[in-house]
């Protein structure tokens, strides 16, 4: 069947329920038209006008002169690539039809005319008018082998199905280097290199067009596009510059409208897709994105006309399902996009980028057999095809990882760290499972699968499809949790069992809504859920929130998720976080739990979560106003005696000045910091300590680094006060799960004072934050030996073993001895001719082994589990 442009009487007969007032005002747009009449123009002047978005005058101006003067082929092309612009399909066709009798020879024309009778749905005269150019380039080669020309080859290649490496090499580099004067090599280099995100690629092209045309938008607008995995700021620049450019560049403002639905902000972005369609009222992706919004507020019936109506004029039937798909999949509703994908490629079963959406869906819903077996079908078909060659890659290295499987978790981790913490992960796993579908009344859909990642690389590609996301310490789609493991953060790294806790949080909201949440609640219930697994994680009030909430800085609940997509900071995006756990804490206080659980059950249905919010809180404003006051209420009570006020300190220092000068400003918190440290750096330890103390007493939720608790630390060991040292570490770690030097310093402490079971709790937060070191787990088999439970000791050995040991064979007798002590016979004789195998005269290993060898220890103890411990 064929379609025409929209005649609105058509569109008019799709059924819809109307459900919001504005909802039939789109369609009225595809109603409009005429213009005033303009004088005759130069063929520059009508470029410019092109340039600068007045599609309409410029095409008054080609209709006119091409009356008079209708030789002039480029006078065609531009009409052609106005009315595309406008969006009037039909008359282009028609244009297109006029200037092919003159230019029976132009593959350029040919082109814009191959568009034309795509967004027309006239498919027949589209193909016809593709082999014409085939012909054409195959007949008589020399004719296209100027840059320009050579471009249009290229992308004729690429429609074809051809090698994007060899269209890059023989079609757009060769076009540059003929003449590094023409944008049109520069351009398509970009856009095929952005389709492929290959990032690098685009932006050094963009950097030559910007050269060649510093004043054409689209460059702009592809200069914006390759700088947002990078450079945000720079970004939006490039886009506020391209709209300067030209106020109607469709591809900026739709761009615009898709970071407006990134950020839930649909009225903004319906009314940046109704100004597009201003321009062009038969542009497909804007009336997908409304579908997309539709979709989103759960209005499905006007999702469907949206469809209908997008369906109408895309250039490949494929592109609205495409769209629709990869913006619901951005949203986090895989199962949805998938379905989208998956239609898209009913359509057209070359669509790469759905196949490679459809695959990266897949591995984000746990289905990865079918995911992977899509990348490979990208990855064969189109060898730059940058994700599925990444998605291949990654997928050699999960084969080597080992699998850990309880509880309805499938963990997958680098081989040598599940033996090291993988019994740890899995235990960690299965409690913070037990605590939350409790509490939130869930059934999970099964299994739930975990991937740790020891190189962050690995990681961003298994998240992402892309290098890159570095701050990112995990990641939930649902069922499946991405994260990376202690080996791939450096120094200091993050508590990992709060990341798992968290992330797991995830699963049990985004599995109770359906994946139906704002990102804001999402992340709000995992942190205020970290925080009451452990005290010492998640986020609590700093004075660097203090000063943001107090200062004004709070966003409104209703535009909370925008605060996660364009932080101006790391530190703002940090309160994105904890100004989110800090209104499901004010929810729970306020309304109750039973009204955080209605919240996420009214999601689940797709209500969207402002009305969701209204109906427990009476109105959307009032929550705004009540939260900001509960904000500020707890922003004041912090530290409530100590003047956080900006001081300036005294400039020539010594004790006397210091003095004058904290008598007019007591308890300043700068003024009090400044000055221990100033006796410190003299290491007058006596006297650093009481401004110290001070601090402390006023404000010890204080955990930022450089905090009183870890300046008094230094100051108590340099005197020697053991006791008071141990108190004041004690007081620190309660209320930070993160740091790891108190930790360790405890650890020595107990083990000095052989408070075994101290050493004990004290190795096992350390290795909440790094299992990958030797101490804490030989201080784990030191205190387990000590309290006579050798059994204790299986775990913190099985884990030496695997961190080149000095003496392995001495840890294989040790673990030998436990195992034996477990019962588990035949494992303890496995570990003892492990130990023989590195030292033969071992004697006490020789005996054990015979020992092993009697009668009576042929059969598996009670507790034999196979496999576990095997080397
Ligand atoms: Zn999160």
């Amino acid at each position: 069947m064929q379609r025409r442009d929209g005649d609105p009487r058509t569109i008019a007969t799709v059924t819809w329920r109307q459900s919001r007032p504005c909802s039939l005002f789109p369609a009225l747009l595809l109603a409009l038209g005429s213009v005033s009449i303009l004088p005759a123009v130069d063929l520059q002047t009508a470029r410019e006008l092109y340039n600068t978005g007045d599609y309409a005058a410029c095409s008054q101006a080609a209709s006119l002169q091409l009356a008079s003067t209708p030789w002039m082929e480029s006078w065609w092309r531009l009409q052609l690539r106005c009315e595309l612009e406008m969006g009037e399909y039909t008359r282009a066709t028609e244009t297109y039809v006029q200037a092919a009798q003159r230019f029976s020879t132009s593959i350029r024309l040919r082109w814009l005319g191959y568009r034309a009778f795509r967004h027309a749905h006239l498919t027949n005269q589209a193909d016809i008018l593709l082999n014409e150019m085939e012909r054409l380039v195959s007949q008589t080669p020399w004719r296209y082998s100027d840059p320009v020309n050579r471009v249009i080859v290229g992308r004729l290649f690429l429609l074809r199905g051809g090698d994007p490496r060899q269209v890059l090499e023989l079609a757009y580099d060769r076009a540059q280097r003929d003449n590094p004067d023409i944008i049109d090599a520069a351009i398509a280099t970009a856009e095929l290199a952005l389709e492929k995100q290959d990032f690098t690629l685009a932006l050094s092209s963009l950097q030559k067009a910007v050269e060649i045309e510093e004043d054409n938008p689209l460059v702009y607008y592809l200069l914006s596009r390759a700088l947002v995995p990078t450079d945000p700021a720079r970004a939006s620049a490039a886009l506020e510059k391209a709209l300067e450019l030209n106020p109607h560049h469709l591809p900026t403002r739709l761009f615009l409208a898709e970071r407006m639905i990134d950020q839930e902000q649909y009225g903004p972005a319906r009314q940046q897709l109704m100004q597009i369609l201003q321009v062009n009222p038969r542009l497909s992706q804007a009336w997908a994105y409304l579908a997309v919004i539709a979709h989103l507020e759960n209005d499905l019936a006007t999702e469907r006309a949206w469809h209908a109506i997008a369906s109408q004029w895309p250039a490949d039937d494929a592109n609205v399902d495409y769209w629709i798909g990869l913006k619901l999949s951005q949203k986090y509703r895989f199962a949805e996009g998938a379905s989208y994908q998956r239609r898209a490629l009913e359509q057209n079963p070359l669509h790469t980028r759905a196949r490679i959406q459809l695959s990266q869906d897949l591995l984000r819903l746990g289905e990865e057999e079918e995911g992977w077996r899509l990348a490979d079908v990208v990855n064969e078909r189109d060898q730059y095809n940058i994700v599925a060659h990444n998605l291949i890659t990654l997928r050699d290295r999960l084969d080597d990882f080992q699998t850990l499987e309880r509880d309805g978790f499938i963990v997958r981790m680098d081989r040598r760290e599940a033996a090291i913490y993988g019994e740890r992960v899995l235990a960690l796993l299965s409690r913070a499972r037990q605590s939350l579908t409790a509490k939130y009344e869930i059934q999970l859909r099964e299994p739930i699968h975990v991937e740790i990642f020891p190189d962050q690389r690995d990681f961003a590609i298994r998240t992402f499809g892309l290098p890159g996301g570095a701050g990112f310490l995990g990641v939930c789609f649902g069922s499946v949790i991405t994260a990376t493991s202690p080996a791939a953060q450096g120094e200091q790294p993050s508590n990992w069992e709060a990341v798992l806790w968290h992330e797991f949080c995830h699963v049990v909201t985004l599995q109770k809504t359906n994946n139906k949440m704002p990102r804001w609640l999402s992340e709000g219930i995992s942190v205020y859920e970290e925080k009451l697994a452990n005290a010492g994680w998640g986020q609590s009030m700093s004075a660097g929130y203090r000063e943001i909430i107090l200062g004004g800085g709070l966003t409104p609940v209703s535009q909370l998720s925008g605060a996660f997509l364009a932080p101006p900071s790391p530190l703002h995006l940090q309160f994105a976080y904890f100004e989110s756990s800090l209104v499901v804490e004010y929810l729970v206080q306020k309304y109750g739990l039973e009204t955080l659980k209605r919240i996420l059950v009214d999601l689940s249905v797709g209500m969207p979560i402002n009305e969701s919010l209204q109906r427990y809180t009476g109105s959307l404003s009032l929550l705004d106003q009540e939260f900001e006051q509960f904000a500020r209420q707890r922003a004041e009570q912090l530290a409530p005696r100590l003047d956080f006020t900006a001081q300036e300190l005294p400039e020539e220092q010594d004790a006397a000045t210091w003095n004058t000068w904290l008598q007019s400003h007591p308890d300043s918190y700068q003024g009090l910091h400044a000055y221990a440290t100033w006796w410190m750096k003299q290491e007058k330890w006596e006297q650093a300590e009481k401004p110290l103390r001070r601090l402390l007493e006023l404000f010890p939720e204080d955990i930022d680094p450089g905090s009183a608790y870890q300046l008094l630390a230094v100051v108590l060991r340099q005197r020697g006060e053991q006791e008071p040292e141990r108190e004041l570490l004690e007081a620190w770690i309660a209320r930070d799960g993160e740091s790891l030097p108190p930790r360790r310093r405890l650890l020595e402490i107990y083990r000095q004072r052989q408070d075994w079971p101290r050493v004990d709790q004290l190795a096992q937060s350390v290795l909440a934050i790094n299992p990958l070191q030797v101490d804490p787990h030989e201080q784990l088999v030191a205190a387990a030996i000590a309290r006579g439970e050798v059994v204790r000791t299986i775990q913190p050995l099985t884990a030496l073993l695997e961190m080149e040991p000095v003496d392995p064979a001495g840890l294989h007798f040790q673990l030998a001895e436990a195992l034996l002590a477990d019962g588990r016979r035949e494992t303890a004789r496995r570990q003892v001719l492990w130990a023989l195998e590195y030292a033969p005269r071992y004697r006490a290993a020789q005996r054990l082994l015979l020992e092993l060898a009697e009668p009576g220890g042929q059969q598996p103890g009670p507790a034999e589990k196979t496999g576990s411990q095997e080397k």
